[in-house]
């Protein structure tokens, strides 16, 4: 007679510490790329989106590792700046990486709107974001490619 009460009440239990351990899980921690730029997991291989110290954007492809990988016919474009005068960017291969041939312009926390083709025909990945330029006083990241749960 005692087994068939404790039995639920042990069930209840088990399950709410399931439940809890669910909820811990599903908490994502988010990683800087190789140049502590914002790692763009959306495309395969991942790839880092990160700005220069002259403001030209550079896109690095990494591994699992996050050890960088040289280009592999990527096509990538990126759109920032001011909504009315959007800034379209493209990119040519420098040091195994992609380096836009235009810079961001003047001021901060653009829409950006990053394409990435792993071949000339596939279909665009897109990742959409905002371009905050200024350093997260927790992390020590850009804004932009903060990696704590900072909020504002
Ligand atoms: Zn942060």
């Amino acid at each position: 007679m005692k087994t068939t009460r404790i039995l639920p009440l042990a069930i209840a239990i088990l399950s709410s510490l399931t439940l809890h351990a669910g909820k811990n899980h599903s908490h994502e921690k988010k990683v800087a790329g190789p140049n502590g730029g914002r790692l763009l997991v959306s495309i395969e291989p991942h790839a880092e989106f990160f700005v220069t110290a002259d403001r030209k954007v550079q896109i690095t492809f990494v591994d699992d590792a996050l050890k960088p990988l040289a280009p592999a016919g990527q096509v990538v474009t990126v759109t920032t700046g001011e909504r009315s005068a959007p800034v379209k960017m493209s990119f040519a291969i420098t040091n195994n990486t992609l380096l836009s041939e235009q810079t961001v312009p003047e001021g901060n926390n653009f829409p950006v709107v990053v394409q990435i083709k792993t071949s000339p025909d596939a279909k665009a990945i897109v990742e959409k974001f905002t371009l905050n330029l200024s350093n997260c006083p927790d992390c020590k990241h850009a804004e932009y490619a903060c990696i704590c749960s900072h909020t504002h």
